[in-house]
């Protein structure tokens, strides 16, 4: 079957994946191709306000309409990380923006013009996800991303499960009481163990060199390098007690995992799927695999949102 890389016919619209490394861009047409896409680095600003980013989103609008002159965006998507009610377009806290209640949906709307949504990055991904074919056929999935931090979408009977917002923070899952400081403020977060950015900073703290990323640990121990060894297995036990407890509570039938980590591959999926057959007993045993739409799954995610609200409004 081959991978969707675009989305179905329909209005043409932009979307906006705020993160915080770097703001990614899309324009995508009528015909559901994503026709351009650019990427800046994101201003984080000390003042808590979205008007730094906000203006990045502006230029970037501009710049994507004034080189596809033909595609006229008739709404915006637009999606973080954080805690995020997606119904009220508000982000209630965001730590890697320096957000916390922050009417996104409405500035982002009022500074572009358009109609517009702002949503969960992680649950736009998912969305995407289950709506265009990954997740086909199956009610009962999560949808685990894992990328500079970790989250999750859940879905339940067929249906995402948010909970206001606050669901599907497993990042902020705490699997050791006793371990590191998280920038939530809590400590021994899954995040702190288990997501790109926590395995490439506890390398570089362990070994005084920070690495390229995460992969470059992966491939550190690959070669044998006891220090990557030990951070790359944290991260892997880590992972896998999360996905023990999600299905002991949820009893998902798949579980996709995807962003940056995921394209890691059997490197990954293996050894995971190794220690979860090995922890479960009489649960579900969801199957694992990774998310099929790569790393613009939020974009597209994004973009189904802005098309769903038109529709809701026509
Ligand atoms: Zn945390």
């Amino acid at each position: 079957m081959p991978l969707p890389s675009s989305l179905p016919p329909g209005a043409p619209v932009f979307a906006f994946d705020i993160g915080g490394t770097d703001i990614k861009a899309a324009l995508i047409d009528d015909t559901g191709r994503l026709v351009g896409l650019r990427r800046k680095s994101t201003i984080v600003s000390n003042d808590g306000t979205a008007d730094a980013v906000l203006g990045q989103v502006q230029q970037l609008a501009a710049s994507l309409t004034r080189d596809f002159p033909g595609v006229t965006p008739q709404a915006v998507g637009l999606i973080a990380p954080g805690i995020i009610d997606d119904a009220e377009g508000i982000v209630h806290r965001a730590v890697n923006l320096n957000w916390t209640e922050v009417a996104v949906r409405q500035l982002a709307g009022a500074a572009l013009g358009l109609p517009a949504t702002f949503s969960h990055d992680a649950r736009a991904a998912g969305a995407a996800e289950f709506e265009l074919g990954a997740a086909r056929g199956y009610d009962d999935v999560v949808v685990i991303v894992i990328g500079t931090g970790l989250s999750c979408s859940l879905f339940l009977g067929g249906r995402p499960h948010s909970a206001g917002g606050f669901a599907g923070e497993l990042g902020h899952s705490i699997v050791d009481p006793v371990g590191l400081p998280c920038a939530c403020g809590a400590s021994g977060c899954l995040e702190t163990l288990a997501s790109a950015g926590a395995i490439a900073r506890r390398y570089g703290l362990a070994t005084g060199t920070p690495p390229a990323g995460a992969r470059a640990v992966l491939a550190f121990a690959e070669a044998g390098d006891p220090i990557a060894r030990r951070v790359w297995k944290d991260a892997l036990d880590a992972l896998a007690l999360t996905i023990c407890q999600l299905a002991a509570v949820l009893a998902p039938e798949t579980i996709m995992i995807g962003g940056g980590l995921a394209q890691a591959g059997p490197a990954l999926f293996e050894p995971l799927r190794q220690r979860v057959a090995a922890r479960l007993s009489f649960h579900r045993h969801p199957l694992l695999v990774p998310a099929v739409l790569g790393e613009n799954a939020g974009l597209l995610g994004a973009a189904l949102k802005a098309r769903a609200l038109l529709k809701e409004t026509a």
